[in-house]
Order: C-alpha cells, then sequence, then structure tokens
C-alpha cells in the first residue's frame, strides 16, 4: 500500500506545497511545530532515509538546501533542521523556521486560511 506521503505527491490527498522537482517534493507539515514547518521527500517510497539510493539521497538533500535557504531569506529565521521517521514510513526532512515559542515536538493548530497564506509567502 502506497504510503500517505506517496498519495501527497500523486495528489490523492492535499497538501500545501512549498516546493517540487523530478527527485522530491516539499509541503506543509499538517501539524507544524512552528509555522512554516516543512516536508521534504524524495519522490521514490523507501522508509529510511539512510536507505535511498546515492541519486536519491543527493537529490533529497540538494532539495532540502534549496527549501531552508529560501526560508530562511522569505521569514529571516534561522532553519531548524531534523530527520525523525517514527511516524510515517516514508523517508522525509523537517525544516521549520525557529520561533520564540518553537519547542521540539510542540506543535500548533492552524486554520486553512493561515496555512494558505504561509504557502503563498514560502511557495517557489
Ligand atoms: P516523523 O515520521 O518524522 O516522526 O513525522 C512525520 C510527520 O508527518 C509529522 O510531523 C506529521 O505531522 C506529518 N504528517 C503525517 N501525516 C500527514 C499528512 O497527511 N499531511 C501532512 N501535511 N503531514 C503529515
Amino acid at each position: 500500500m502506497a504510503s500517505i506521503f506517496t498519495k501527497i505527491i500523486n495528489g490523492e490527498i492535499p497538501s500545501y506545497k512549498i516546493y517540487e522537482d523530478e527527485k522530491t517534493y516539499a509541503f506543509l507539515d499538517i501539524n507544524p511545530e512552528a509555522k512554516g514547518h516543512t516536508l521534504v521527500v524524495p519522490k521514490v517510497e523507501v522508509d529510511k532515509i539512510y536507505d535511498l539510493e546515492d541519486d536519491d539521497w543527493n537529490a533529497l538533500w540538494a532539495s532540502v538546501k534549496k527549501v531552508a535557504k529560501h526560508m530562511e531569506e522569505v521569514t529571516g529565521r534561522r532553519v531548524v533542521m531534523k530527520v525523525v521517521g517514527t511516524d510515517v514510513p516514508h523517508a522525509h526532512v523537517h525544516l521549520t523556521p525557529l520561533s520564540e515559542t518553537w519547542e521540539y515536538g510542540k506543535t500548533l493548530k492552524l486554520r486553512e486560511d493561515e496555512f494558505e497564506e504561509i504557502r503563498a509567502k514560502l511557495a517557489f
């Protein structure tokens, strides 16, 4: 069965898309630790990030860098990066603009219009 992230990449489940290229897809995390919390995901469905083939690994980290740089430029914030992978068995990297209220693991509840506003600000 396809992972929830594969369904998002294929458009079967909606997402607030930030960035996409041939091998990767980035979208807002639905349970953000701060406004702008984004997941960068390889399009190939692999559970553990360190099991990615080199070309997918390189493409993923190139996109992580691109999205983080853009996020820092737009928000003026240092970007926190983490790899966890305990919830969704499809490799991904979390990127979050650091804010005063950021606390590891603590999440915000945002309305749809707030997600849309953030998406519009961060998408490129
Ligand atoms: P991890 O596997 O690294 O612990 O975390 C998985 C992340 O995926 C969580 O932060 C969770 O909020 C996010 N997530 C899980 N399901 C969905 C979903 O359907 N849509 C979005 N946008 N994010 C999701």
